[in-house]
């Protein structure tokens, strides 16, 4: 048997490329954010996570430009040895002390961050539990780590409970995403933080798609006004901050440990200094124009409520992620490619990116969306869902 026998099978994805039912890896000949070109066509980008749309803001484009200029493409190596910048230790500080926490520790990606916070802090005789519904980066964190690892249901509070109390005393660390990516829904901290606490287990919270969007920008722990019992939050920079990179913070003992012992950050090379220079640049924006963080916020009550009002079904959304249950896998193709060639861009979601028969549209939005953006999104899937029979 050949190790390549497997890409020989591997039949799938041609197969859907030549049906025409392939919503990945589209190239974009051209974006602005909010809209984007696609073989030669406009059309509206709402499949996006540049939730404030800075990613053209001119303050933060002038930053990266400037930082290339000073500082030229690249810190070709990691922090640890020779590609550490004063501005990322500075950017640290800055971020620990906007979200609430003692430091921070910048990684070169979200994914990298999770990979490297989880593996190092979770050894030997330790268990790591995880919801259902985190993050796949959270749970490759997991299996990097030499600890134990269990789930519990998506948000299920008594699961939950169950989970800790079948670990006895060994030392726990439970991980959720403070907003779900797929759902766009809020994980219910005030039950997490006290279930943690009568069983002694850190909390560790996934803020990916939460810093810039909730409460003023500064996350879920800050929505809930719980800042002080969320052990962990980590952070990234490829969303609402419109750069690339991640961050986790916390006690200024347990991120030094991180810091020393997490391989994703030793031996990977450290951010650009362009991608420095925005997320510095984004983070003032955030503080400076708050109402970026009101719009999108309000749009995206706007779209579920007009979604809602069609008859669609956006499962527990809470947040300017909206997702539109299909259910059917082939459906949901039918329903993507539909909708991209009369002009929107959105994400098909199918199994094992949901749970089986979930599949879904996942919508989401961006402060720079305008109303004539937002009015036709629900024009067009007004008359797609009512030709398909979704509504
Ligand atoms: N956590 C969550 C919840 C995410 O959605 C993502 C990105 N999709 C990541 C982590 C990884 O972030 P990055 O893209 O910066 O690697």
């Amino acid at each position: 048997m050949d190790l390549f026998d497997k890409c020989r099978k591997f039949t799938r994805a041609a197969e859907a490329r030549a049906s025409g039912f392939y919503p990945y890896f589209i190239p974009l000949e051209d974006t602005e954010g909010t809209e984007v070109v696609v073989n030669g066509k406009r059309m509206i980008m709402i499949g996006s996570n540049n939730y404030l749309g800075l990613t053209t803001h001119p303050r933060v484009r002038q930053a990266a430009m400037d930082a290339i200029k000073r500082f030229g493409t690249s810190c070709t190596g990691s922090r640890f040895l020779n590609g550490n910048l004063a501005w990322h230790n500075q950017l640290e500080q800055e971020l620990a002390d906007f979200i609430g926490k003692e430091a921070g520790l910048v990684f070169t990606t979200g994914m990298l961050t999770n990979l490297g916070t989880i593996s190092s802090l979770v050894g030997r005789g330790d268990v790591v539990i995880t919801d259902r519904e985190d993050h796949a980066s959270i749970i490759d964190g997991c299996r990097l780590s030499f600890g134990e690892m269990r789930r519990f249901k998506h948000n299920d509070m008594a699961h939950l409970e169950r989970v800790l109390q079948g670990c006895d005393d060994k030392p726990k660390l439970v991980v959720v995403d403070g907003v779900f990516s797929m759902g766009g829904d809020i994980a219910p901290l005030p039950e997490i933080t006290s279930v943690c606490e009568r069983h002694g287990a850190r909390l560790m919270v996934d803020d990916a798609h939460s810093l810039g969007v909730l409460a003023q920008g500064r996350g879920t722990a800050a929505h809930y006004g719980l800042t002080d019992k969320v052990d962990l939050i980590m952070g990234t920079f490829s969303k609402a901050f419109a750069s690339l990179g991640g961050v986790i913070v916390g006690d200024a003992q347990v991120i030094d440990y991180i810091k020393h012992n997490a391989r994703a950050l030793i031996f990977s090379a450290s951010m650009p200094p362009s991608n420095v220079a925005a997320v510095a640049a984004a983070l003032q924006v955030i503080k400076e124009e708050p109402e970026r963080v009101s719009r999108v916020q309000a749009i995206g009550e706007r779209m579920r409520k007009g979604f809602q009002e069609l008859g669609f079904n956006t499962l527990n959304s809470q947040t300017p992620i909206v997702p539109i249950l299909v259910g059917d896998d082939m459906k949901t193709f039918v329903f993507w490619k539909e909708l991209f060639e009369a002009g929107i861009f959105v994400n098909a979601v199918v199994p094992p990116g949901v749970p089986p028969n979930q599949s879904m549209l996942r919508t989401s939005y961006m402060a720079t969306h305008t109303d004539a953006h937002l009015d036709r999104v629900l024009e067009v899937f007004e008359q797609v869902g009512k030709k398909l029979d979704i509504i």
